[in-house]
């Protein structure tokens, strides 16, 4: 499920917010009778059915030495209502490690809150006492140009191995992604079959089971706490992820999370593999498991071959899965490949395969009678056989072991493909990578970025970004003339005939996200996420494009200097106190609020409903920050069905609070749909020209607007009198009282300048519109940001809005 919403206002609709936007849009275009769109059935007791257990399960054993998950665990994975805490979950792994001569057991790294994140190498015990080879035979192929001779690369072809990766658990309240991989690992562990034989022989997996081992002990000791209680099955009341909840899988470029580090530094780019599979799962009412072919679009610079190799092998496991007499299976529907936020792969030679199943509740099993299925969704229609969805499923129920056995079953039908095609792989491998060193026709000969920048922590982020994406980086040994500019001796230089050269000409260059409609001349089509990752504009970094060959002198690699964060006057004796609201409902961008105060050494509190309602909050803070998230939300917070003190939001007591908190000469800042509610609540005199406008009249789903700054505002300390603002579904505004407003930041107020990356349909809604905007309120302020400021830990360029934003009031 990788979409943004990781939790909702009602957790028995445990499923993405946008999907749910869409599928709304979608039933209603159709005038087909709603089934709720994506509304979770409630689970029911109904009489269990008896069901095949796991094919794992079921298998083999070469002998009792190897112990199977229920022996450590207590229970069989996939029995209703049993989940394990990662603590337990580790004991298995390190058991079955110890006792299987096919697995090893290998700790990357600590994860944010300080456990082990581990992974499993899994091949036959030969494989694994020579992985050393077999990782520079793959290296080989992975960098042509090491090669020497051609008989190199013929032996590393021949007698190399297709590298694997299986990833789960990145999204913790998929909760099949946290049992899975004991089922998959003793399978390949105890299995004598000549499929498995065949699959230890040929592949060498990396198997991460779970990318999220905070999250699995977050969602299973909620899950325990709740279970018999009105709350059971919903999601727990804080972010699964310290920081960024569901976004943990929107990071595979940022790298801001030392999970996604980890999992980069120690696999991806230590064994180049081939494949990549993670696993998740998708909302309950519409296919039991998604695999790719992916819709449009996918992100041009993609290498052809990958496209190829990910609707080949998504296709295969479908049809196997579906010989194994499994239905629902849907391919080419819902998930697009354009953000490479969650495909590092697909700029490193290797296929992402994602797989999504059906959840239940958690681990509660579910009713999902077949007139509750979706009657449509991107791409298919649950209820109706199509060529991708060849095999409806009928309805009934639906339960944490019929997860497992989608997800264990699908992953070996991809691990038996991997096997059965190596040598198809690994050429196709080696031609992406040539692929790459030779260069593609139309890209530029290389990018220019200046060393010297105003915005040094932009500068170095990026160029972080770039090393960690194994991009080469080298430094011009001359002046470089360009487009009637000068750059001096010493500028970077990012020539793109190297191996991963997508990965840098996806971040630096604009998107062009295609016009895509619902239907011609219809509404826009939704993009699965967003639609720009242009990084030199969010980070305030100039990189030029160079057609031709420099024909200067270039260094070997360089090693840029890390980026050391840290914000000015908010520090010490004299800093403002910061007050961060921290709403149970777990907006994600608090969490990436916190990352930004964290990692920039900005103080502050959290602020939860009981302290703000109780008022007074002038005596403890200068500042309070809203983090973008629903007004709705934002008031009345979690249902009823959520135990004290989670359940309710802000409340009429939350709002009473905070207007007395400005009016004695606070300061509130409010972020993209915050500010919606503080217009709404707080009365103030300024109009959201966006306002029910409708997606027909107005359309920007994650893109890079303009933005032009008064720079005399105390606000816009520090910065350019042009820059940037990442827009998402954010208002726009229009003061009513001059008097008692001022504008910080406008739009251009021509519709042509107004988008710098990404996708907008009708940008003269927005063109001249105030985009920041100061409002008075008694002897306080409120400061309305109609963008994310601080988007995903990207954003840099517009940090000091943010930071400046919190020193407004007098001390
Ligand atoms: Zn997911």
């Amino acid at each position: 499920m990788p979409l943004d919403a990781q939790r909702r206002a009602a957790p028995m609709t445990p499923r993405p917010l946008r999907l749910r936007v869409l599928l709304t849009l979608l039933v209603a275009l159709s005038a087909a009778p709603s089934s709720g769109a994506a509304q979770q059935p409630r689970p029911r007791q109904a009489p269990a059915r008896r069901r095949a257990a796991p094919a794992a399960a079921a298998a083999p054993a070469t002998g009792s030495r190897i112990p199977a998950p229920r022996t450590l665990l207590g229970f069989e994975p996939g029995d209703d209502r049993k989940l394990a805490d990662w603590p337990l979950l580790l004991r298995y792994y390190q058991a079955l490690a110890k006792a299987s001569d096919r697995v090893r057991y290998r700790e990357l790294g600590r994860t944010t809150l300080g456990v082990p994140l581990i992974a499993l190498t899994i091949s036959s015990p030969p494989n694994l006492r020579q992985l050393d080879r077999y990782r520079q035979l793959n290296a080989k192929l992975a960098d042509p140009r090491t090669v020497k001779r051609p008989q190199e690369t013929e032996d590393a072809l021949r007698r190399g191995k297709a590298i694997v990766l299986i990833t789960s658990g990145i999204h913790s309240n998929e909760v099949g992604g946290h049992l899975s991989p004991t089922v998959l690992a003793y399978r390949l562990a105890s299995d004598t079959s000549a499929a498995t034989r065949a699959i230890l022989d040929d592949v060498i997996l990396l198997l991460v089971p779970s990318l999220n081992p905070d999250g699995v002990t977050i969602v299973t000791r909620w899950y325990n706490r709740t279970l018999g209680t009105p709350a059971e099955g919903t999601d727990p009341p804080e972010l699964y992820h310290h920081y960024v909840g569901h976004d943990n899988n929107r990071d595979w470029y940022a790298f801001t999370q030392v999970e996604t580090q980890l999992v980069v530094d120690s696999i991806h780019n230590v064994w180049h593999p081939q494949i990549v599979h993670d696993l998740h799962q998708q909302e309950s009412d519409g296919s039991r498991l998604f695999l790719p072919p992916y819709l449009d679009p996918i992100e041009p610079n993609v290498d052809p071959l990958l496209v190829d190799g990910v609707n080949a092998l998504g296709t295969a496991m479908a049809w196997e899965l579906a010989g194994e007499g499994k239905t629902g299976i849907v391919i080419n529907a819902l998930y697009d490949a354009w953000t490479p936020a969650r495909a590092y792969q697909h700029y490193h030679g290797g296929v992402r395969i994602l797989s999504e199943a059906a959840s239940a509740n958690l681990a509660s099993p579910i009713e999902v009678p077949f007139e509750q299925l979706a009657t449509r969704a991107r791409g298919f229609n649950p209820r109706e056989r199509s060529w991708n969805f060849a095999h409806p499923w009928l309805g009934g129920r639906w339960t944490l072991r019929d997860i497992l056995t989608y997800q264990v079953d699908g992953a070996y039908a991809l691990l038996r493909n991997a096997a059965r095609y190596k040598d198809r792989w690994l050429t196709n491998f080696l031609a992406v990578e040539s692929h790459a060193v030779h260069g593609w026709r139309g890209w530029p000969y290389a990018y220019v970025i200046p060393r010297e920048h105003p915005d040094s922590v932009g500068l170095a982020t990026l160029l972080g970004i770039l090393r960690r994406g194994q991009v080469e980086l080298r430094t011009a040994l001359h002046p470089i003339a360009l487009g009637g500019q000068r750059y001096p001796a010493g500028s970077y230089v990012v020539v793109l005939r190297q191996p991963y050269a997508a990965f840098a000409k996806t971040l630096l260059e604009p998107q062009h996200y295609p016009d895509l409609r619902l239907y011609p001349a219809g509404p826009p089509l939704p993009p699965y996420d967003v639609t720009a990752h242009t990084l030199p504009l969010l980070m305030g970094v100039l990189a030029v494009p160079t057609r031709d060959s420099l024909k200067i002198g270039l260094s070997p690699p360089v090693e840029p200097t890390p980026a050391s964060p840290g914000a000015a006057g908010l520090a010490g004796p004299a800093a403002p106190r910061v007050g961060l609201y921290r709403s149970y409902a777990g907006p994600l961008d608090e969490g990436w609020t916190r990352w930004v105060f964290d990692t920039w050494k900005v103080p502050y509190v959290s602020v939860v409903d009981s302290v703000v309602r109780a008022g007074k909050l002038a005596d403890a803070f200068d500042v309070i920050v809203l983090p973008d998230q629903s007004p709705h939300e934002l008031l009345d917070g979690l249902p009823r069905q959520y135990p004290p003190p989670y359940a309710g939001g802000l409340g009429p007591d939350g709002v009473q609070a905070l207007r007395q908190f400005v009016t004695a000469g606070g300061t509130l800042v409010a972020l993209n749909d915050a500010s919606r509610f503080a217009v709404q609540q707080l009365l103030l005199p300024v109009r959201n020209v966006l306002e029910g406008v409708a997606d027909d009249e107005f359309y920007a789903p994650g893109s890079i607007f303009r933005l032009e700054l008064d720079a005399g505002d105390p606000i816009a300390r520090g910065m350019p009198a042009q820059s940037i603002a990442w827009y998402e579904s954010g208002p726009a505004f229009e003061i009513l009282d001059t008097t008692a407003a001022r504008v910080v930041a406008r739009y251009p107020s021509d519709p042509t300048k107004v988008l710098l990356s990404g996708w907008v349909q009708h940008p003269e809604r927005v063109a001249g519109r105030a985009a920041l905007v100061v409002t008075k309120l008694g002897a306080g302020r409120v400061v309305l940001f109609g963008f994310r400021p601080q988007y995903r830990g990207q954003s840099i360029a517009t940090y000091p809005l943010l930071f400046n934003s919190l020193q407004l009031t007098p001390r």
